[in-house]
């Protein structure tokens, strides 16, 4: 008898994929964050937070997600370097078989920012598992922000 087993998505924003000791992918994926720190890092901190171009990684077995309420409080990585290596570390030692997940498809999420959602705002966001994708600016300073997930 022979058995299908489906492989696990790898989404657009996937760089880079570990595979742990139980067989789960740890997912190293760019990531845009706010964050308050400035390019030295802790505890030069700016007044305002702003937005940065940066990475964090995901384990698809036991869910943790790399930097978040860390010690930096941010919800990702502004080195590609450091969040490889934290990946790889933690592919090493997690042990979590693959989690199957039926996938029906994706559903989406528009939020309106004026002038921009907060960095707690798109936490709570990405608690729910809200990913963002894209955002827009349309007039003013108004921003449009689109989000996605897998529904089930
Ligand atoms: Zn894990």
């Amino acid at each position: 008898m022979t058995v299908l087993r489906r492989k696990a998505a790898w989404p657009a924003d996937v760089l880079i994929r570990f595979v742990n000791v139980g067989g789960a992918a740890v997912d190293l994926h760019s990531l845009r964050f706010a964050t308050k720190w400035d390019y030295r890092g802790a505890p030069y901190a700016a007044t305002t937070p702003y937005e940065m171009d940066g990475f964090n990684w995901r384990c698809l077995g036991c869910k943790e997600y790399g930097r978040e309420g860390d010690t930096y409080n941010d919800p990702g990585y502004g080195d590609l370097r450091e969040a490889r290596e934290a990946a790889q570390q933690h592919a090493e030692r997690c042990r979590a078989t693959p989690q199957e997940q039926a996938m029906t498809g994706w559903e989406y999420h528009v939020a309106y920012g004026n002038p921009h959602l907060s960095g707690e705002e798109l936490n709570a966001l990405g608690r729910d598992s809200w990913e963002l994708v894209s955002t827009e600016q349309r007039g003013g300073y108004c921003l449009i922000y689109h989000f996605k997930r897998v529904s089930s």
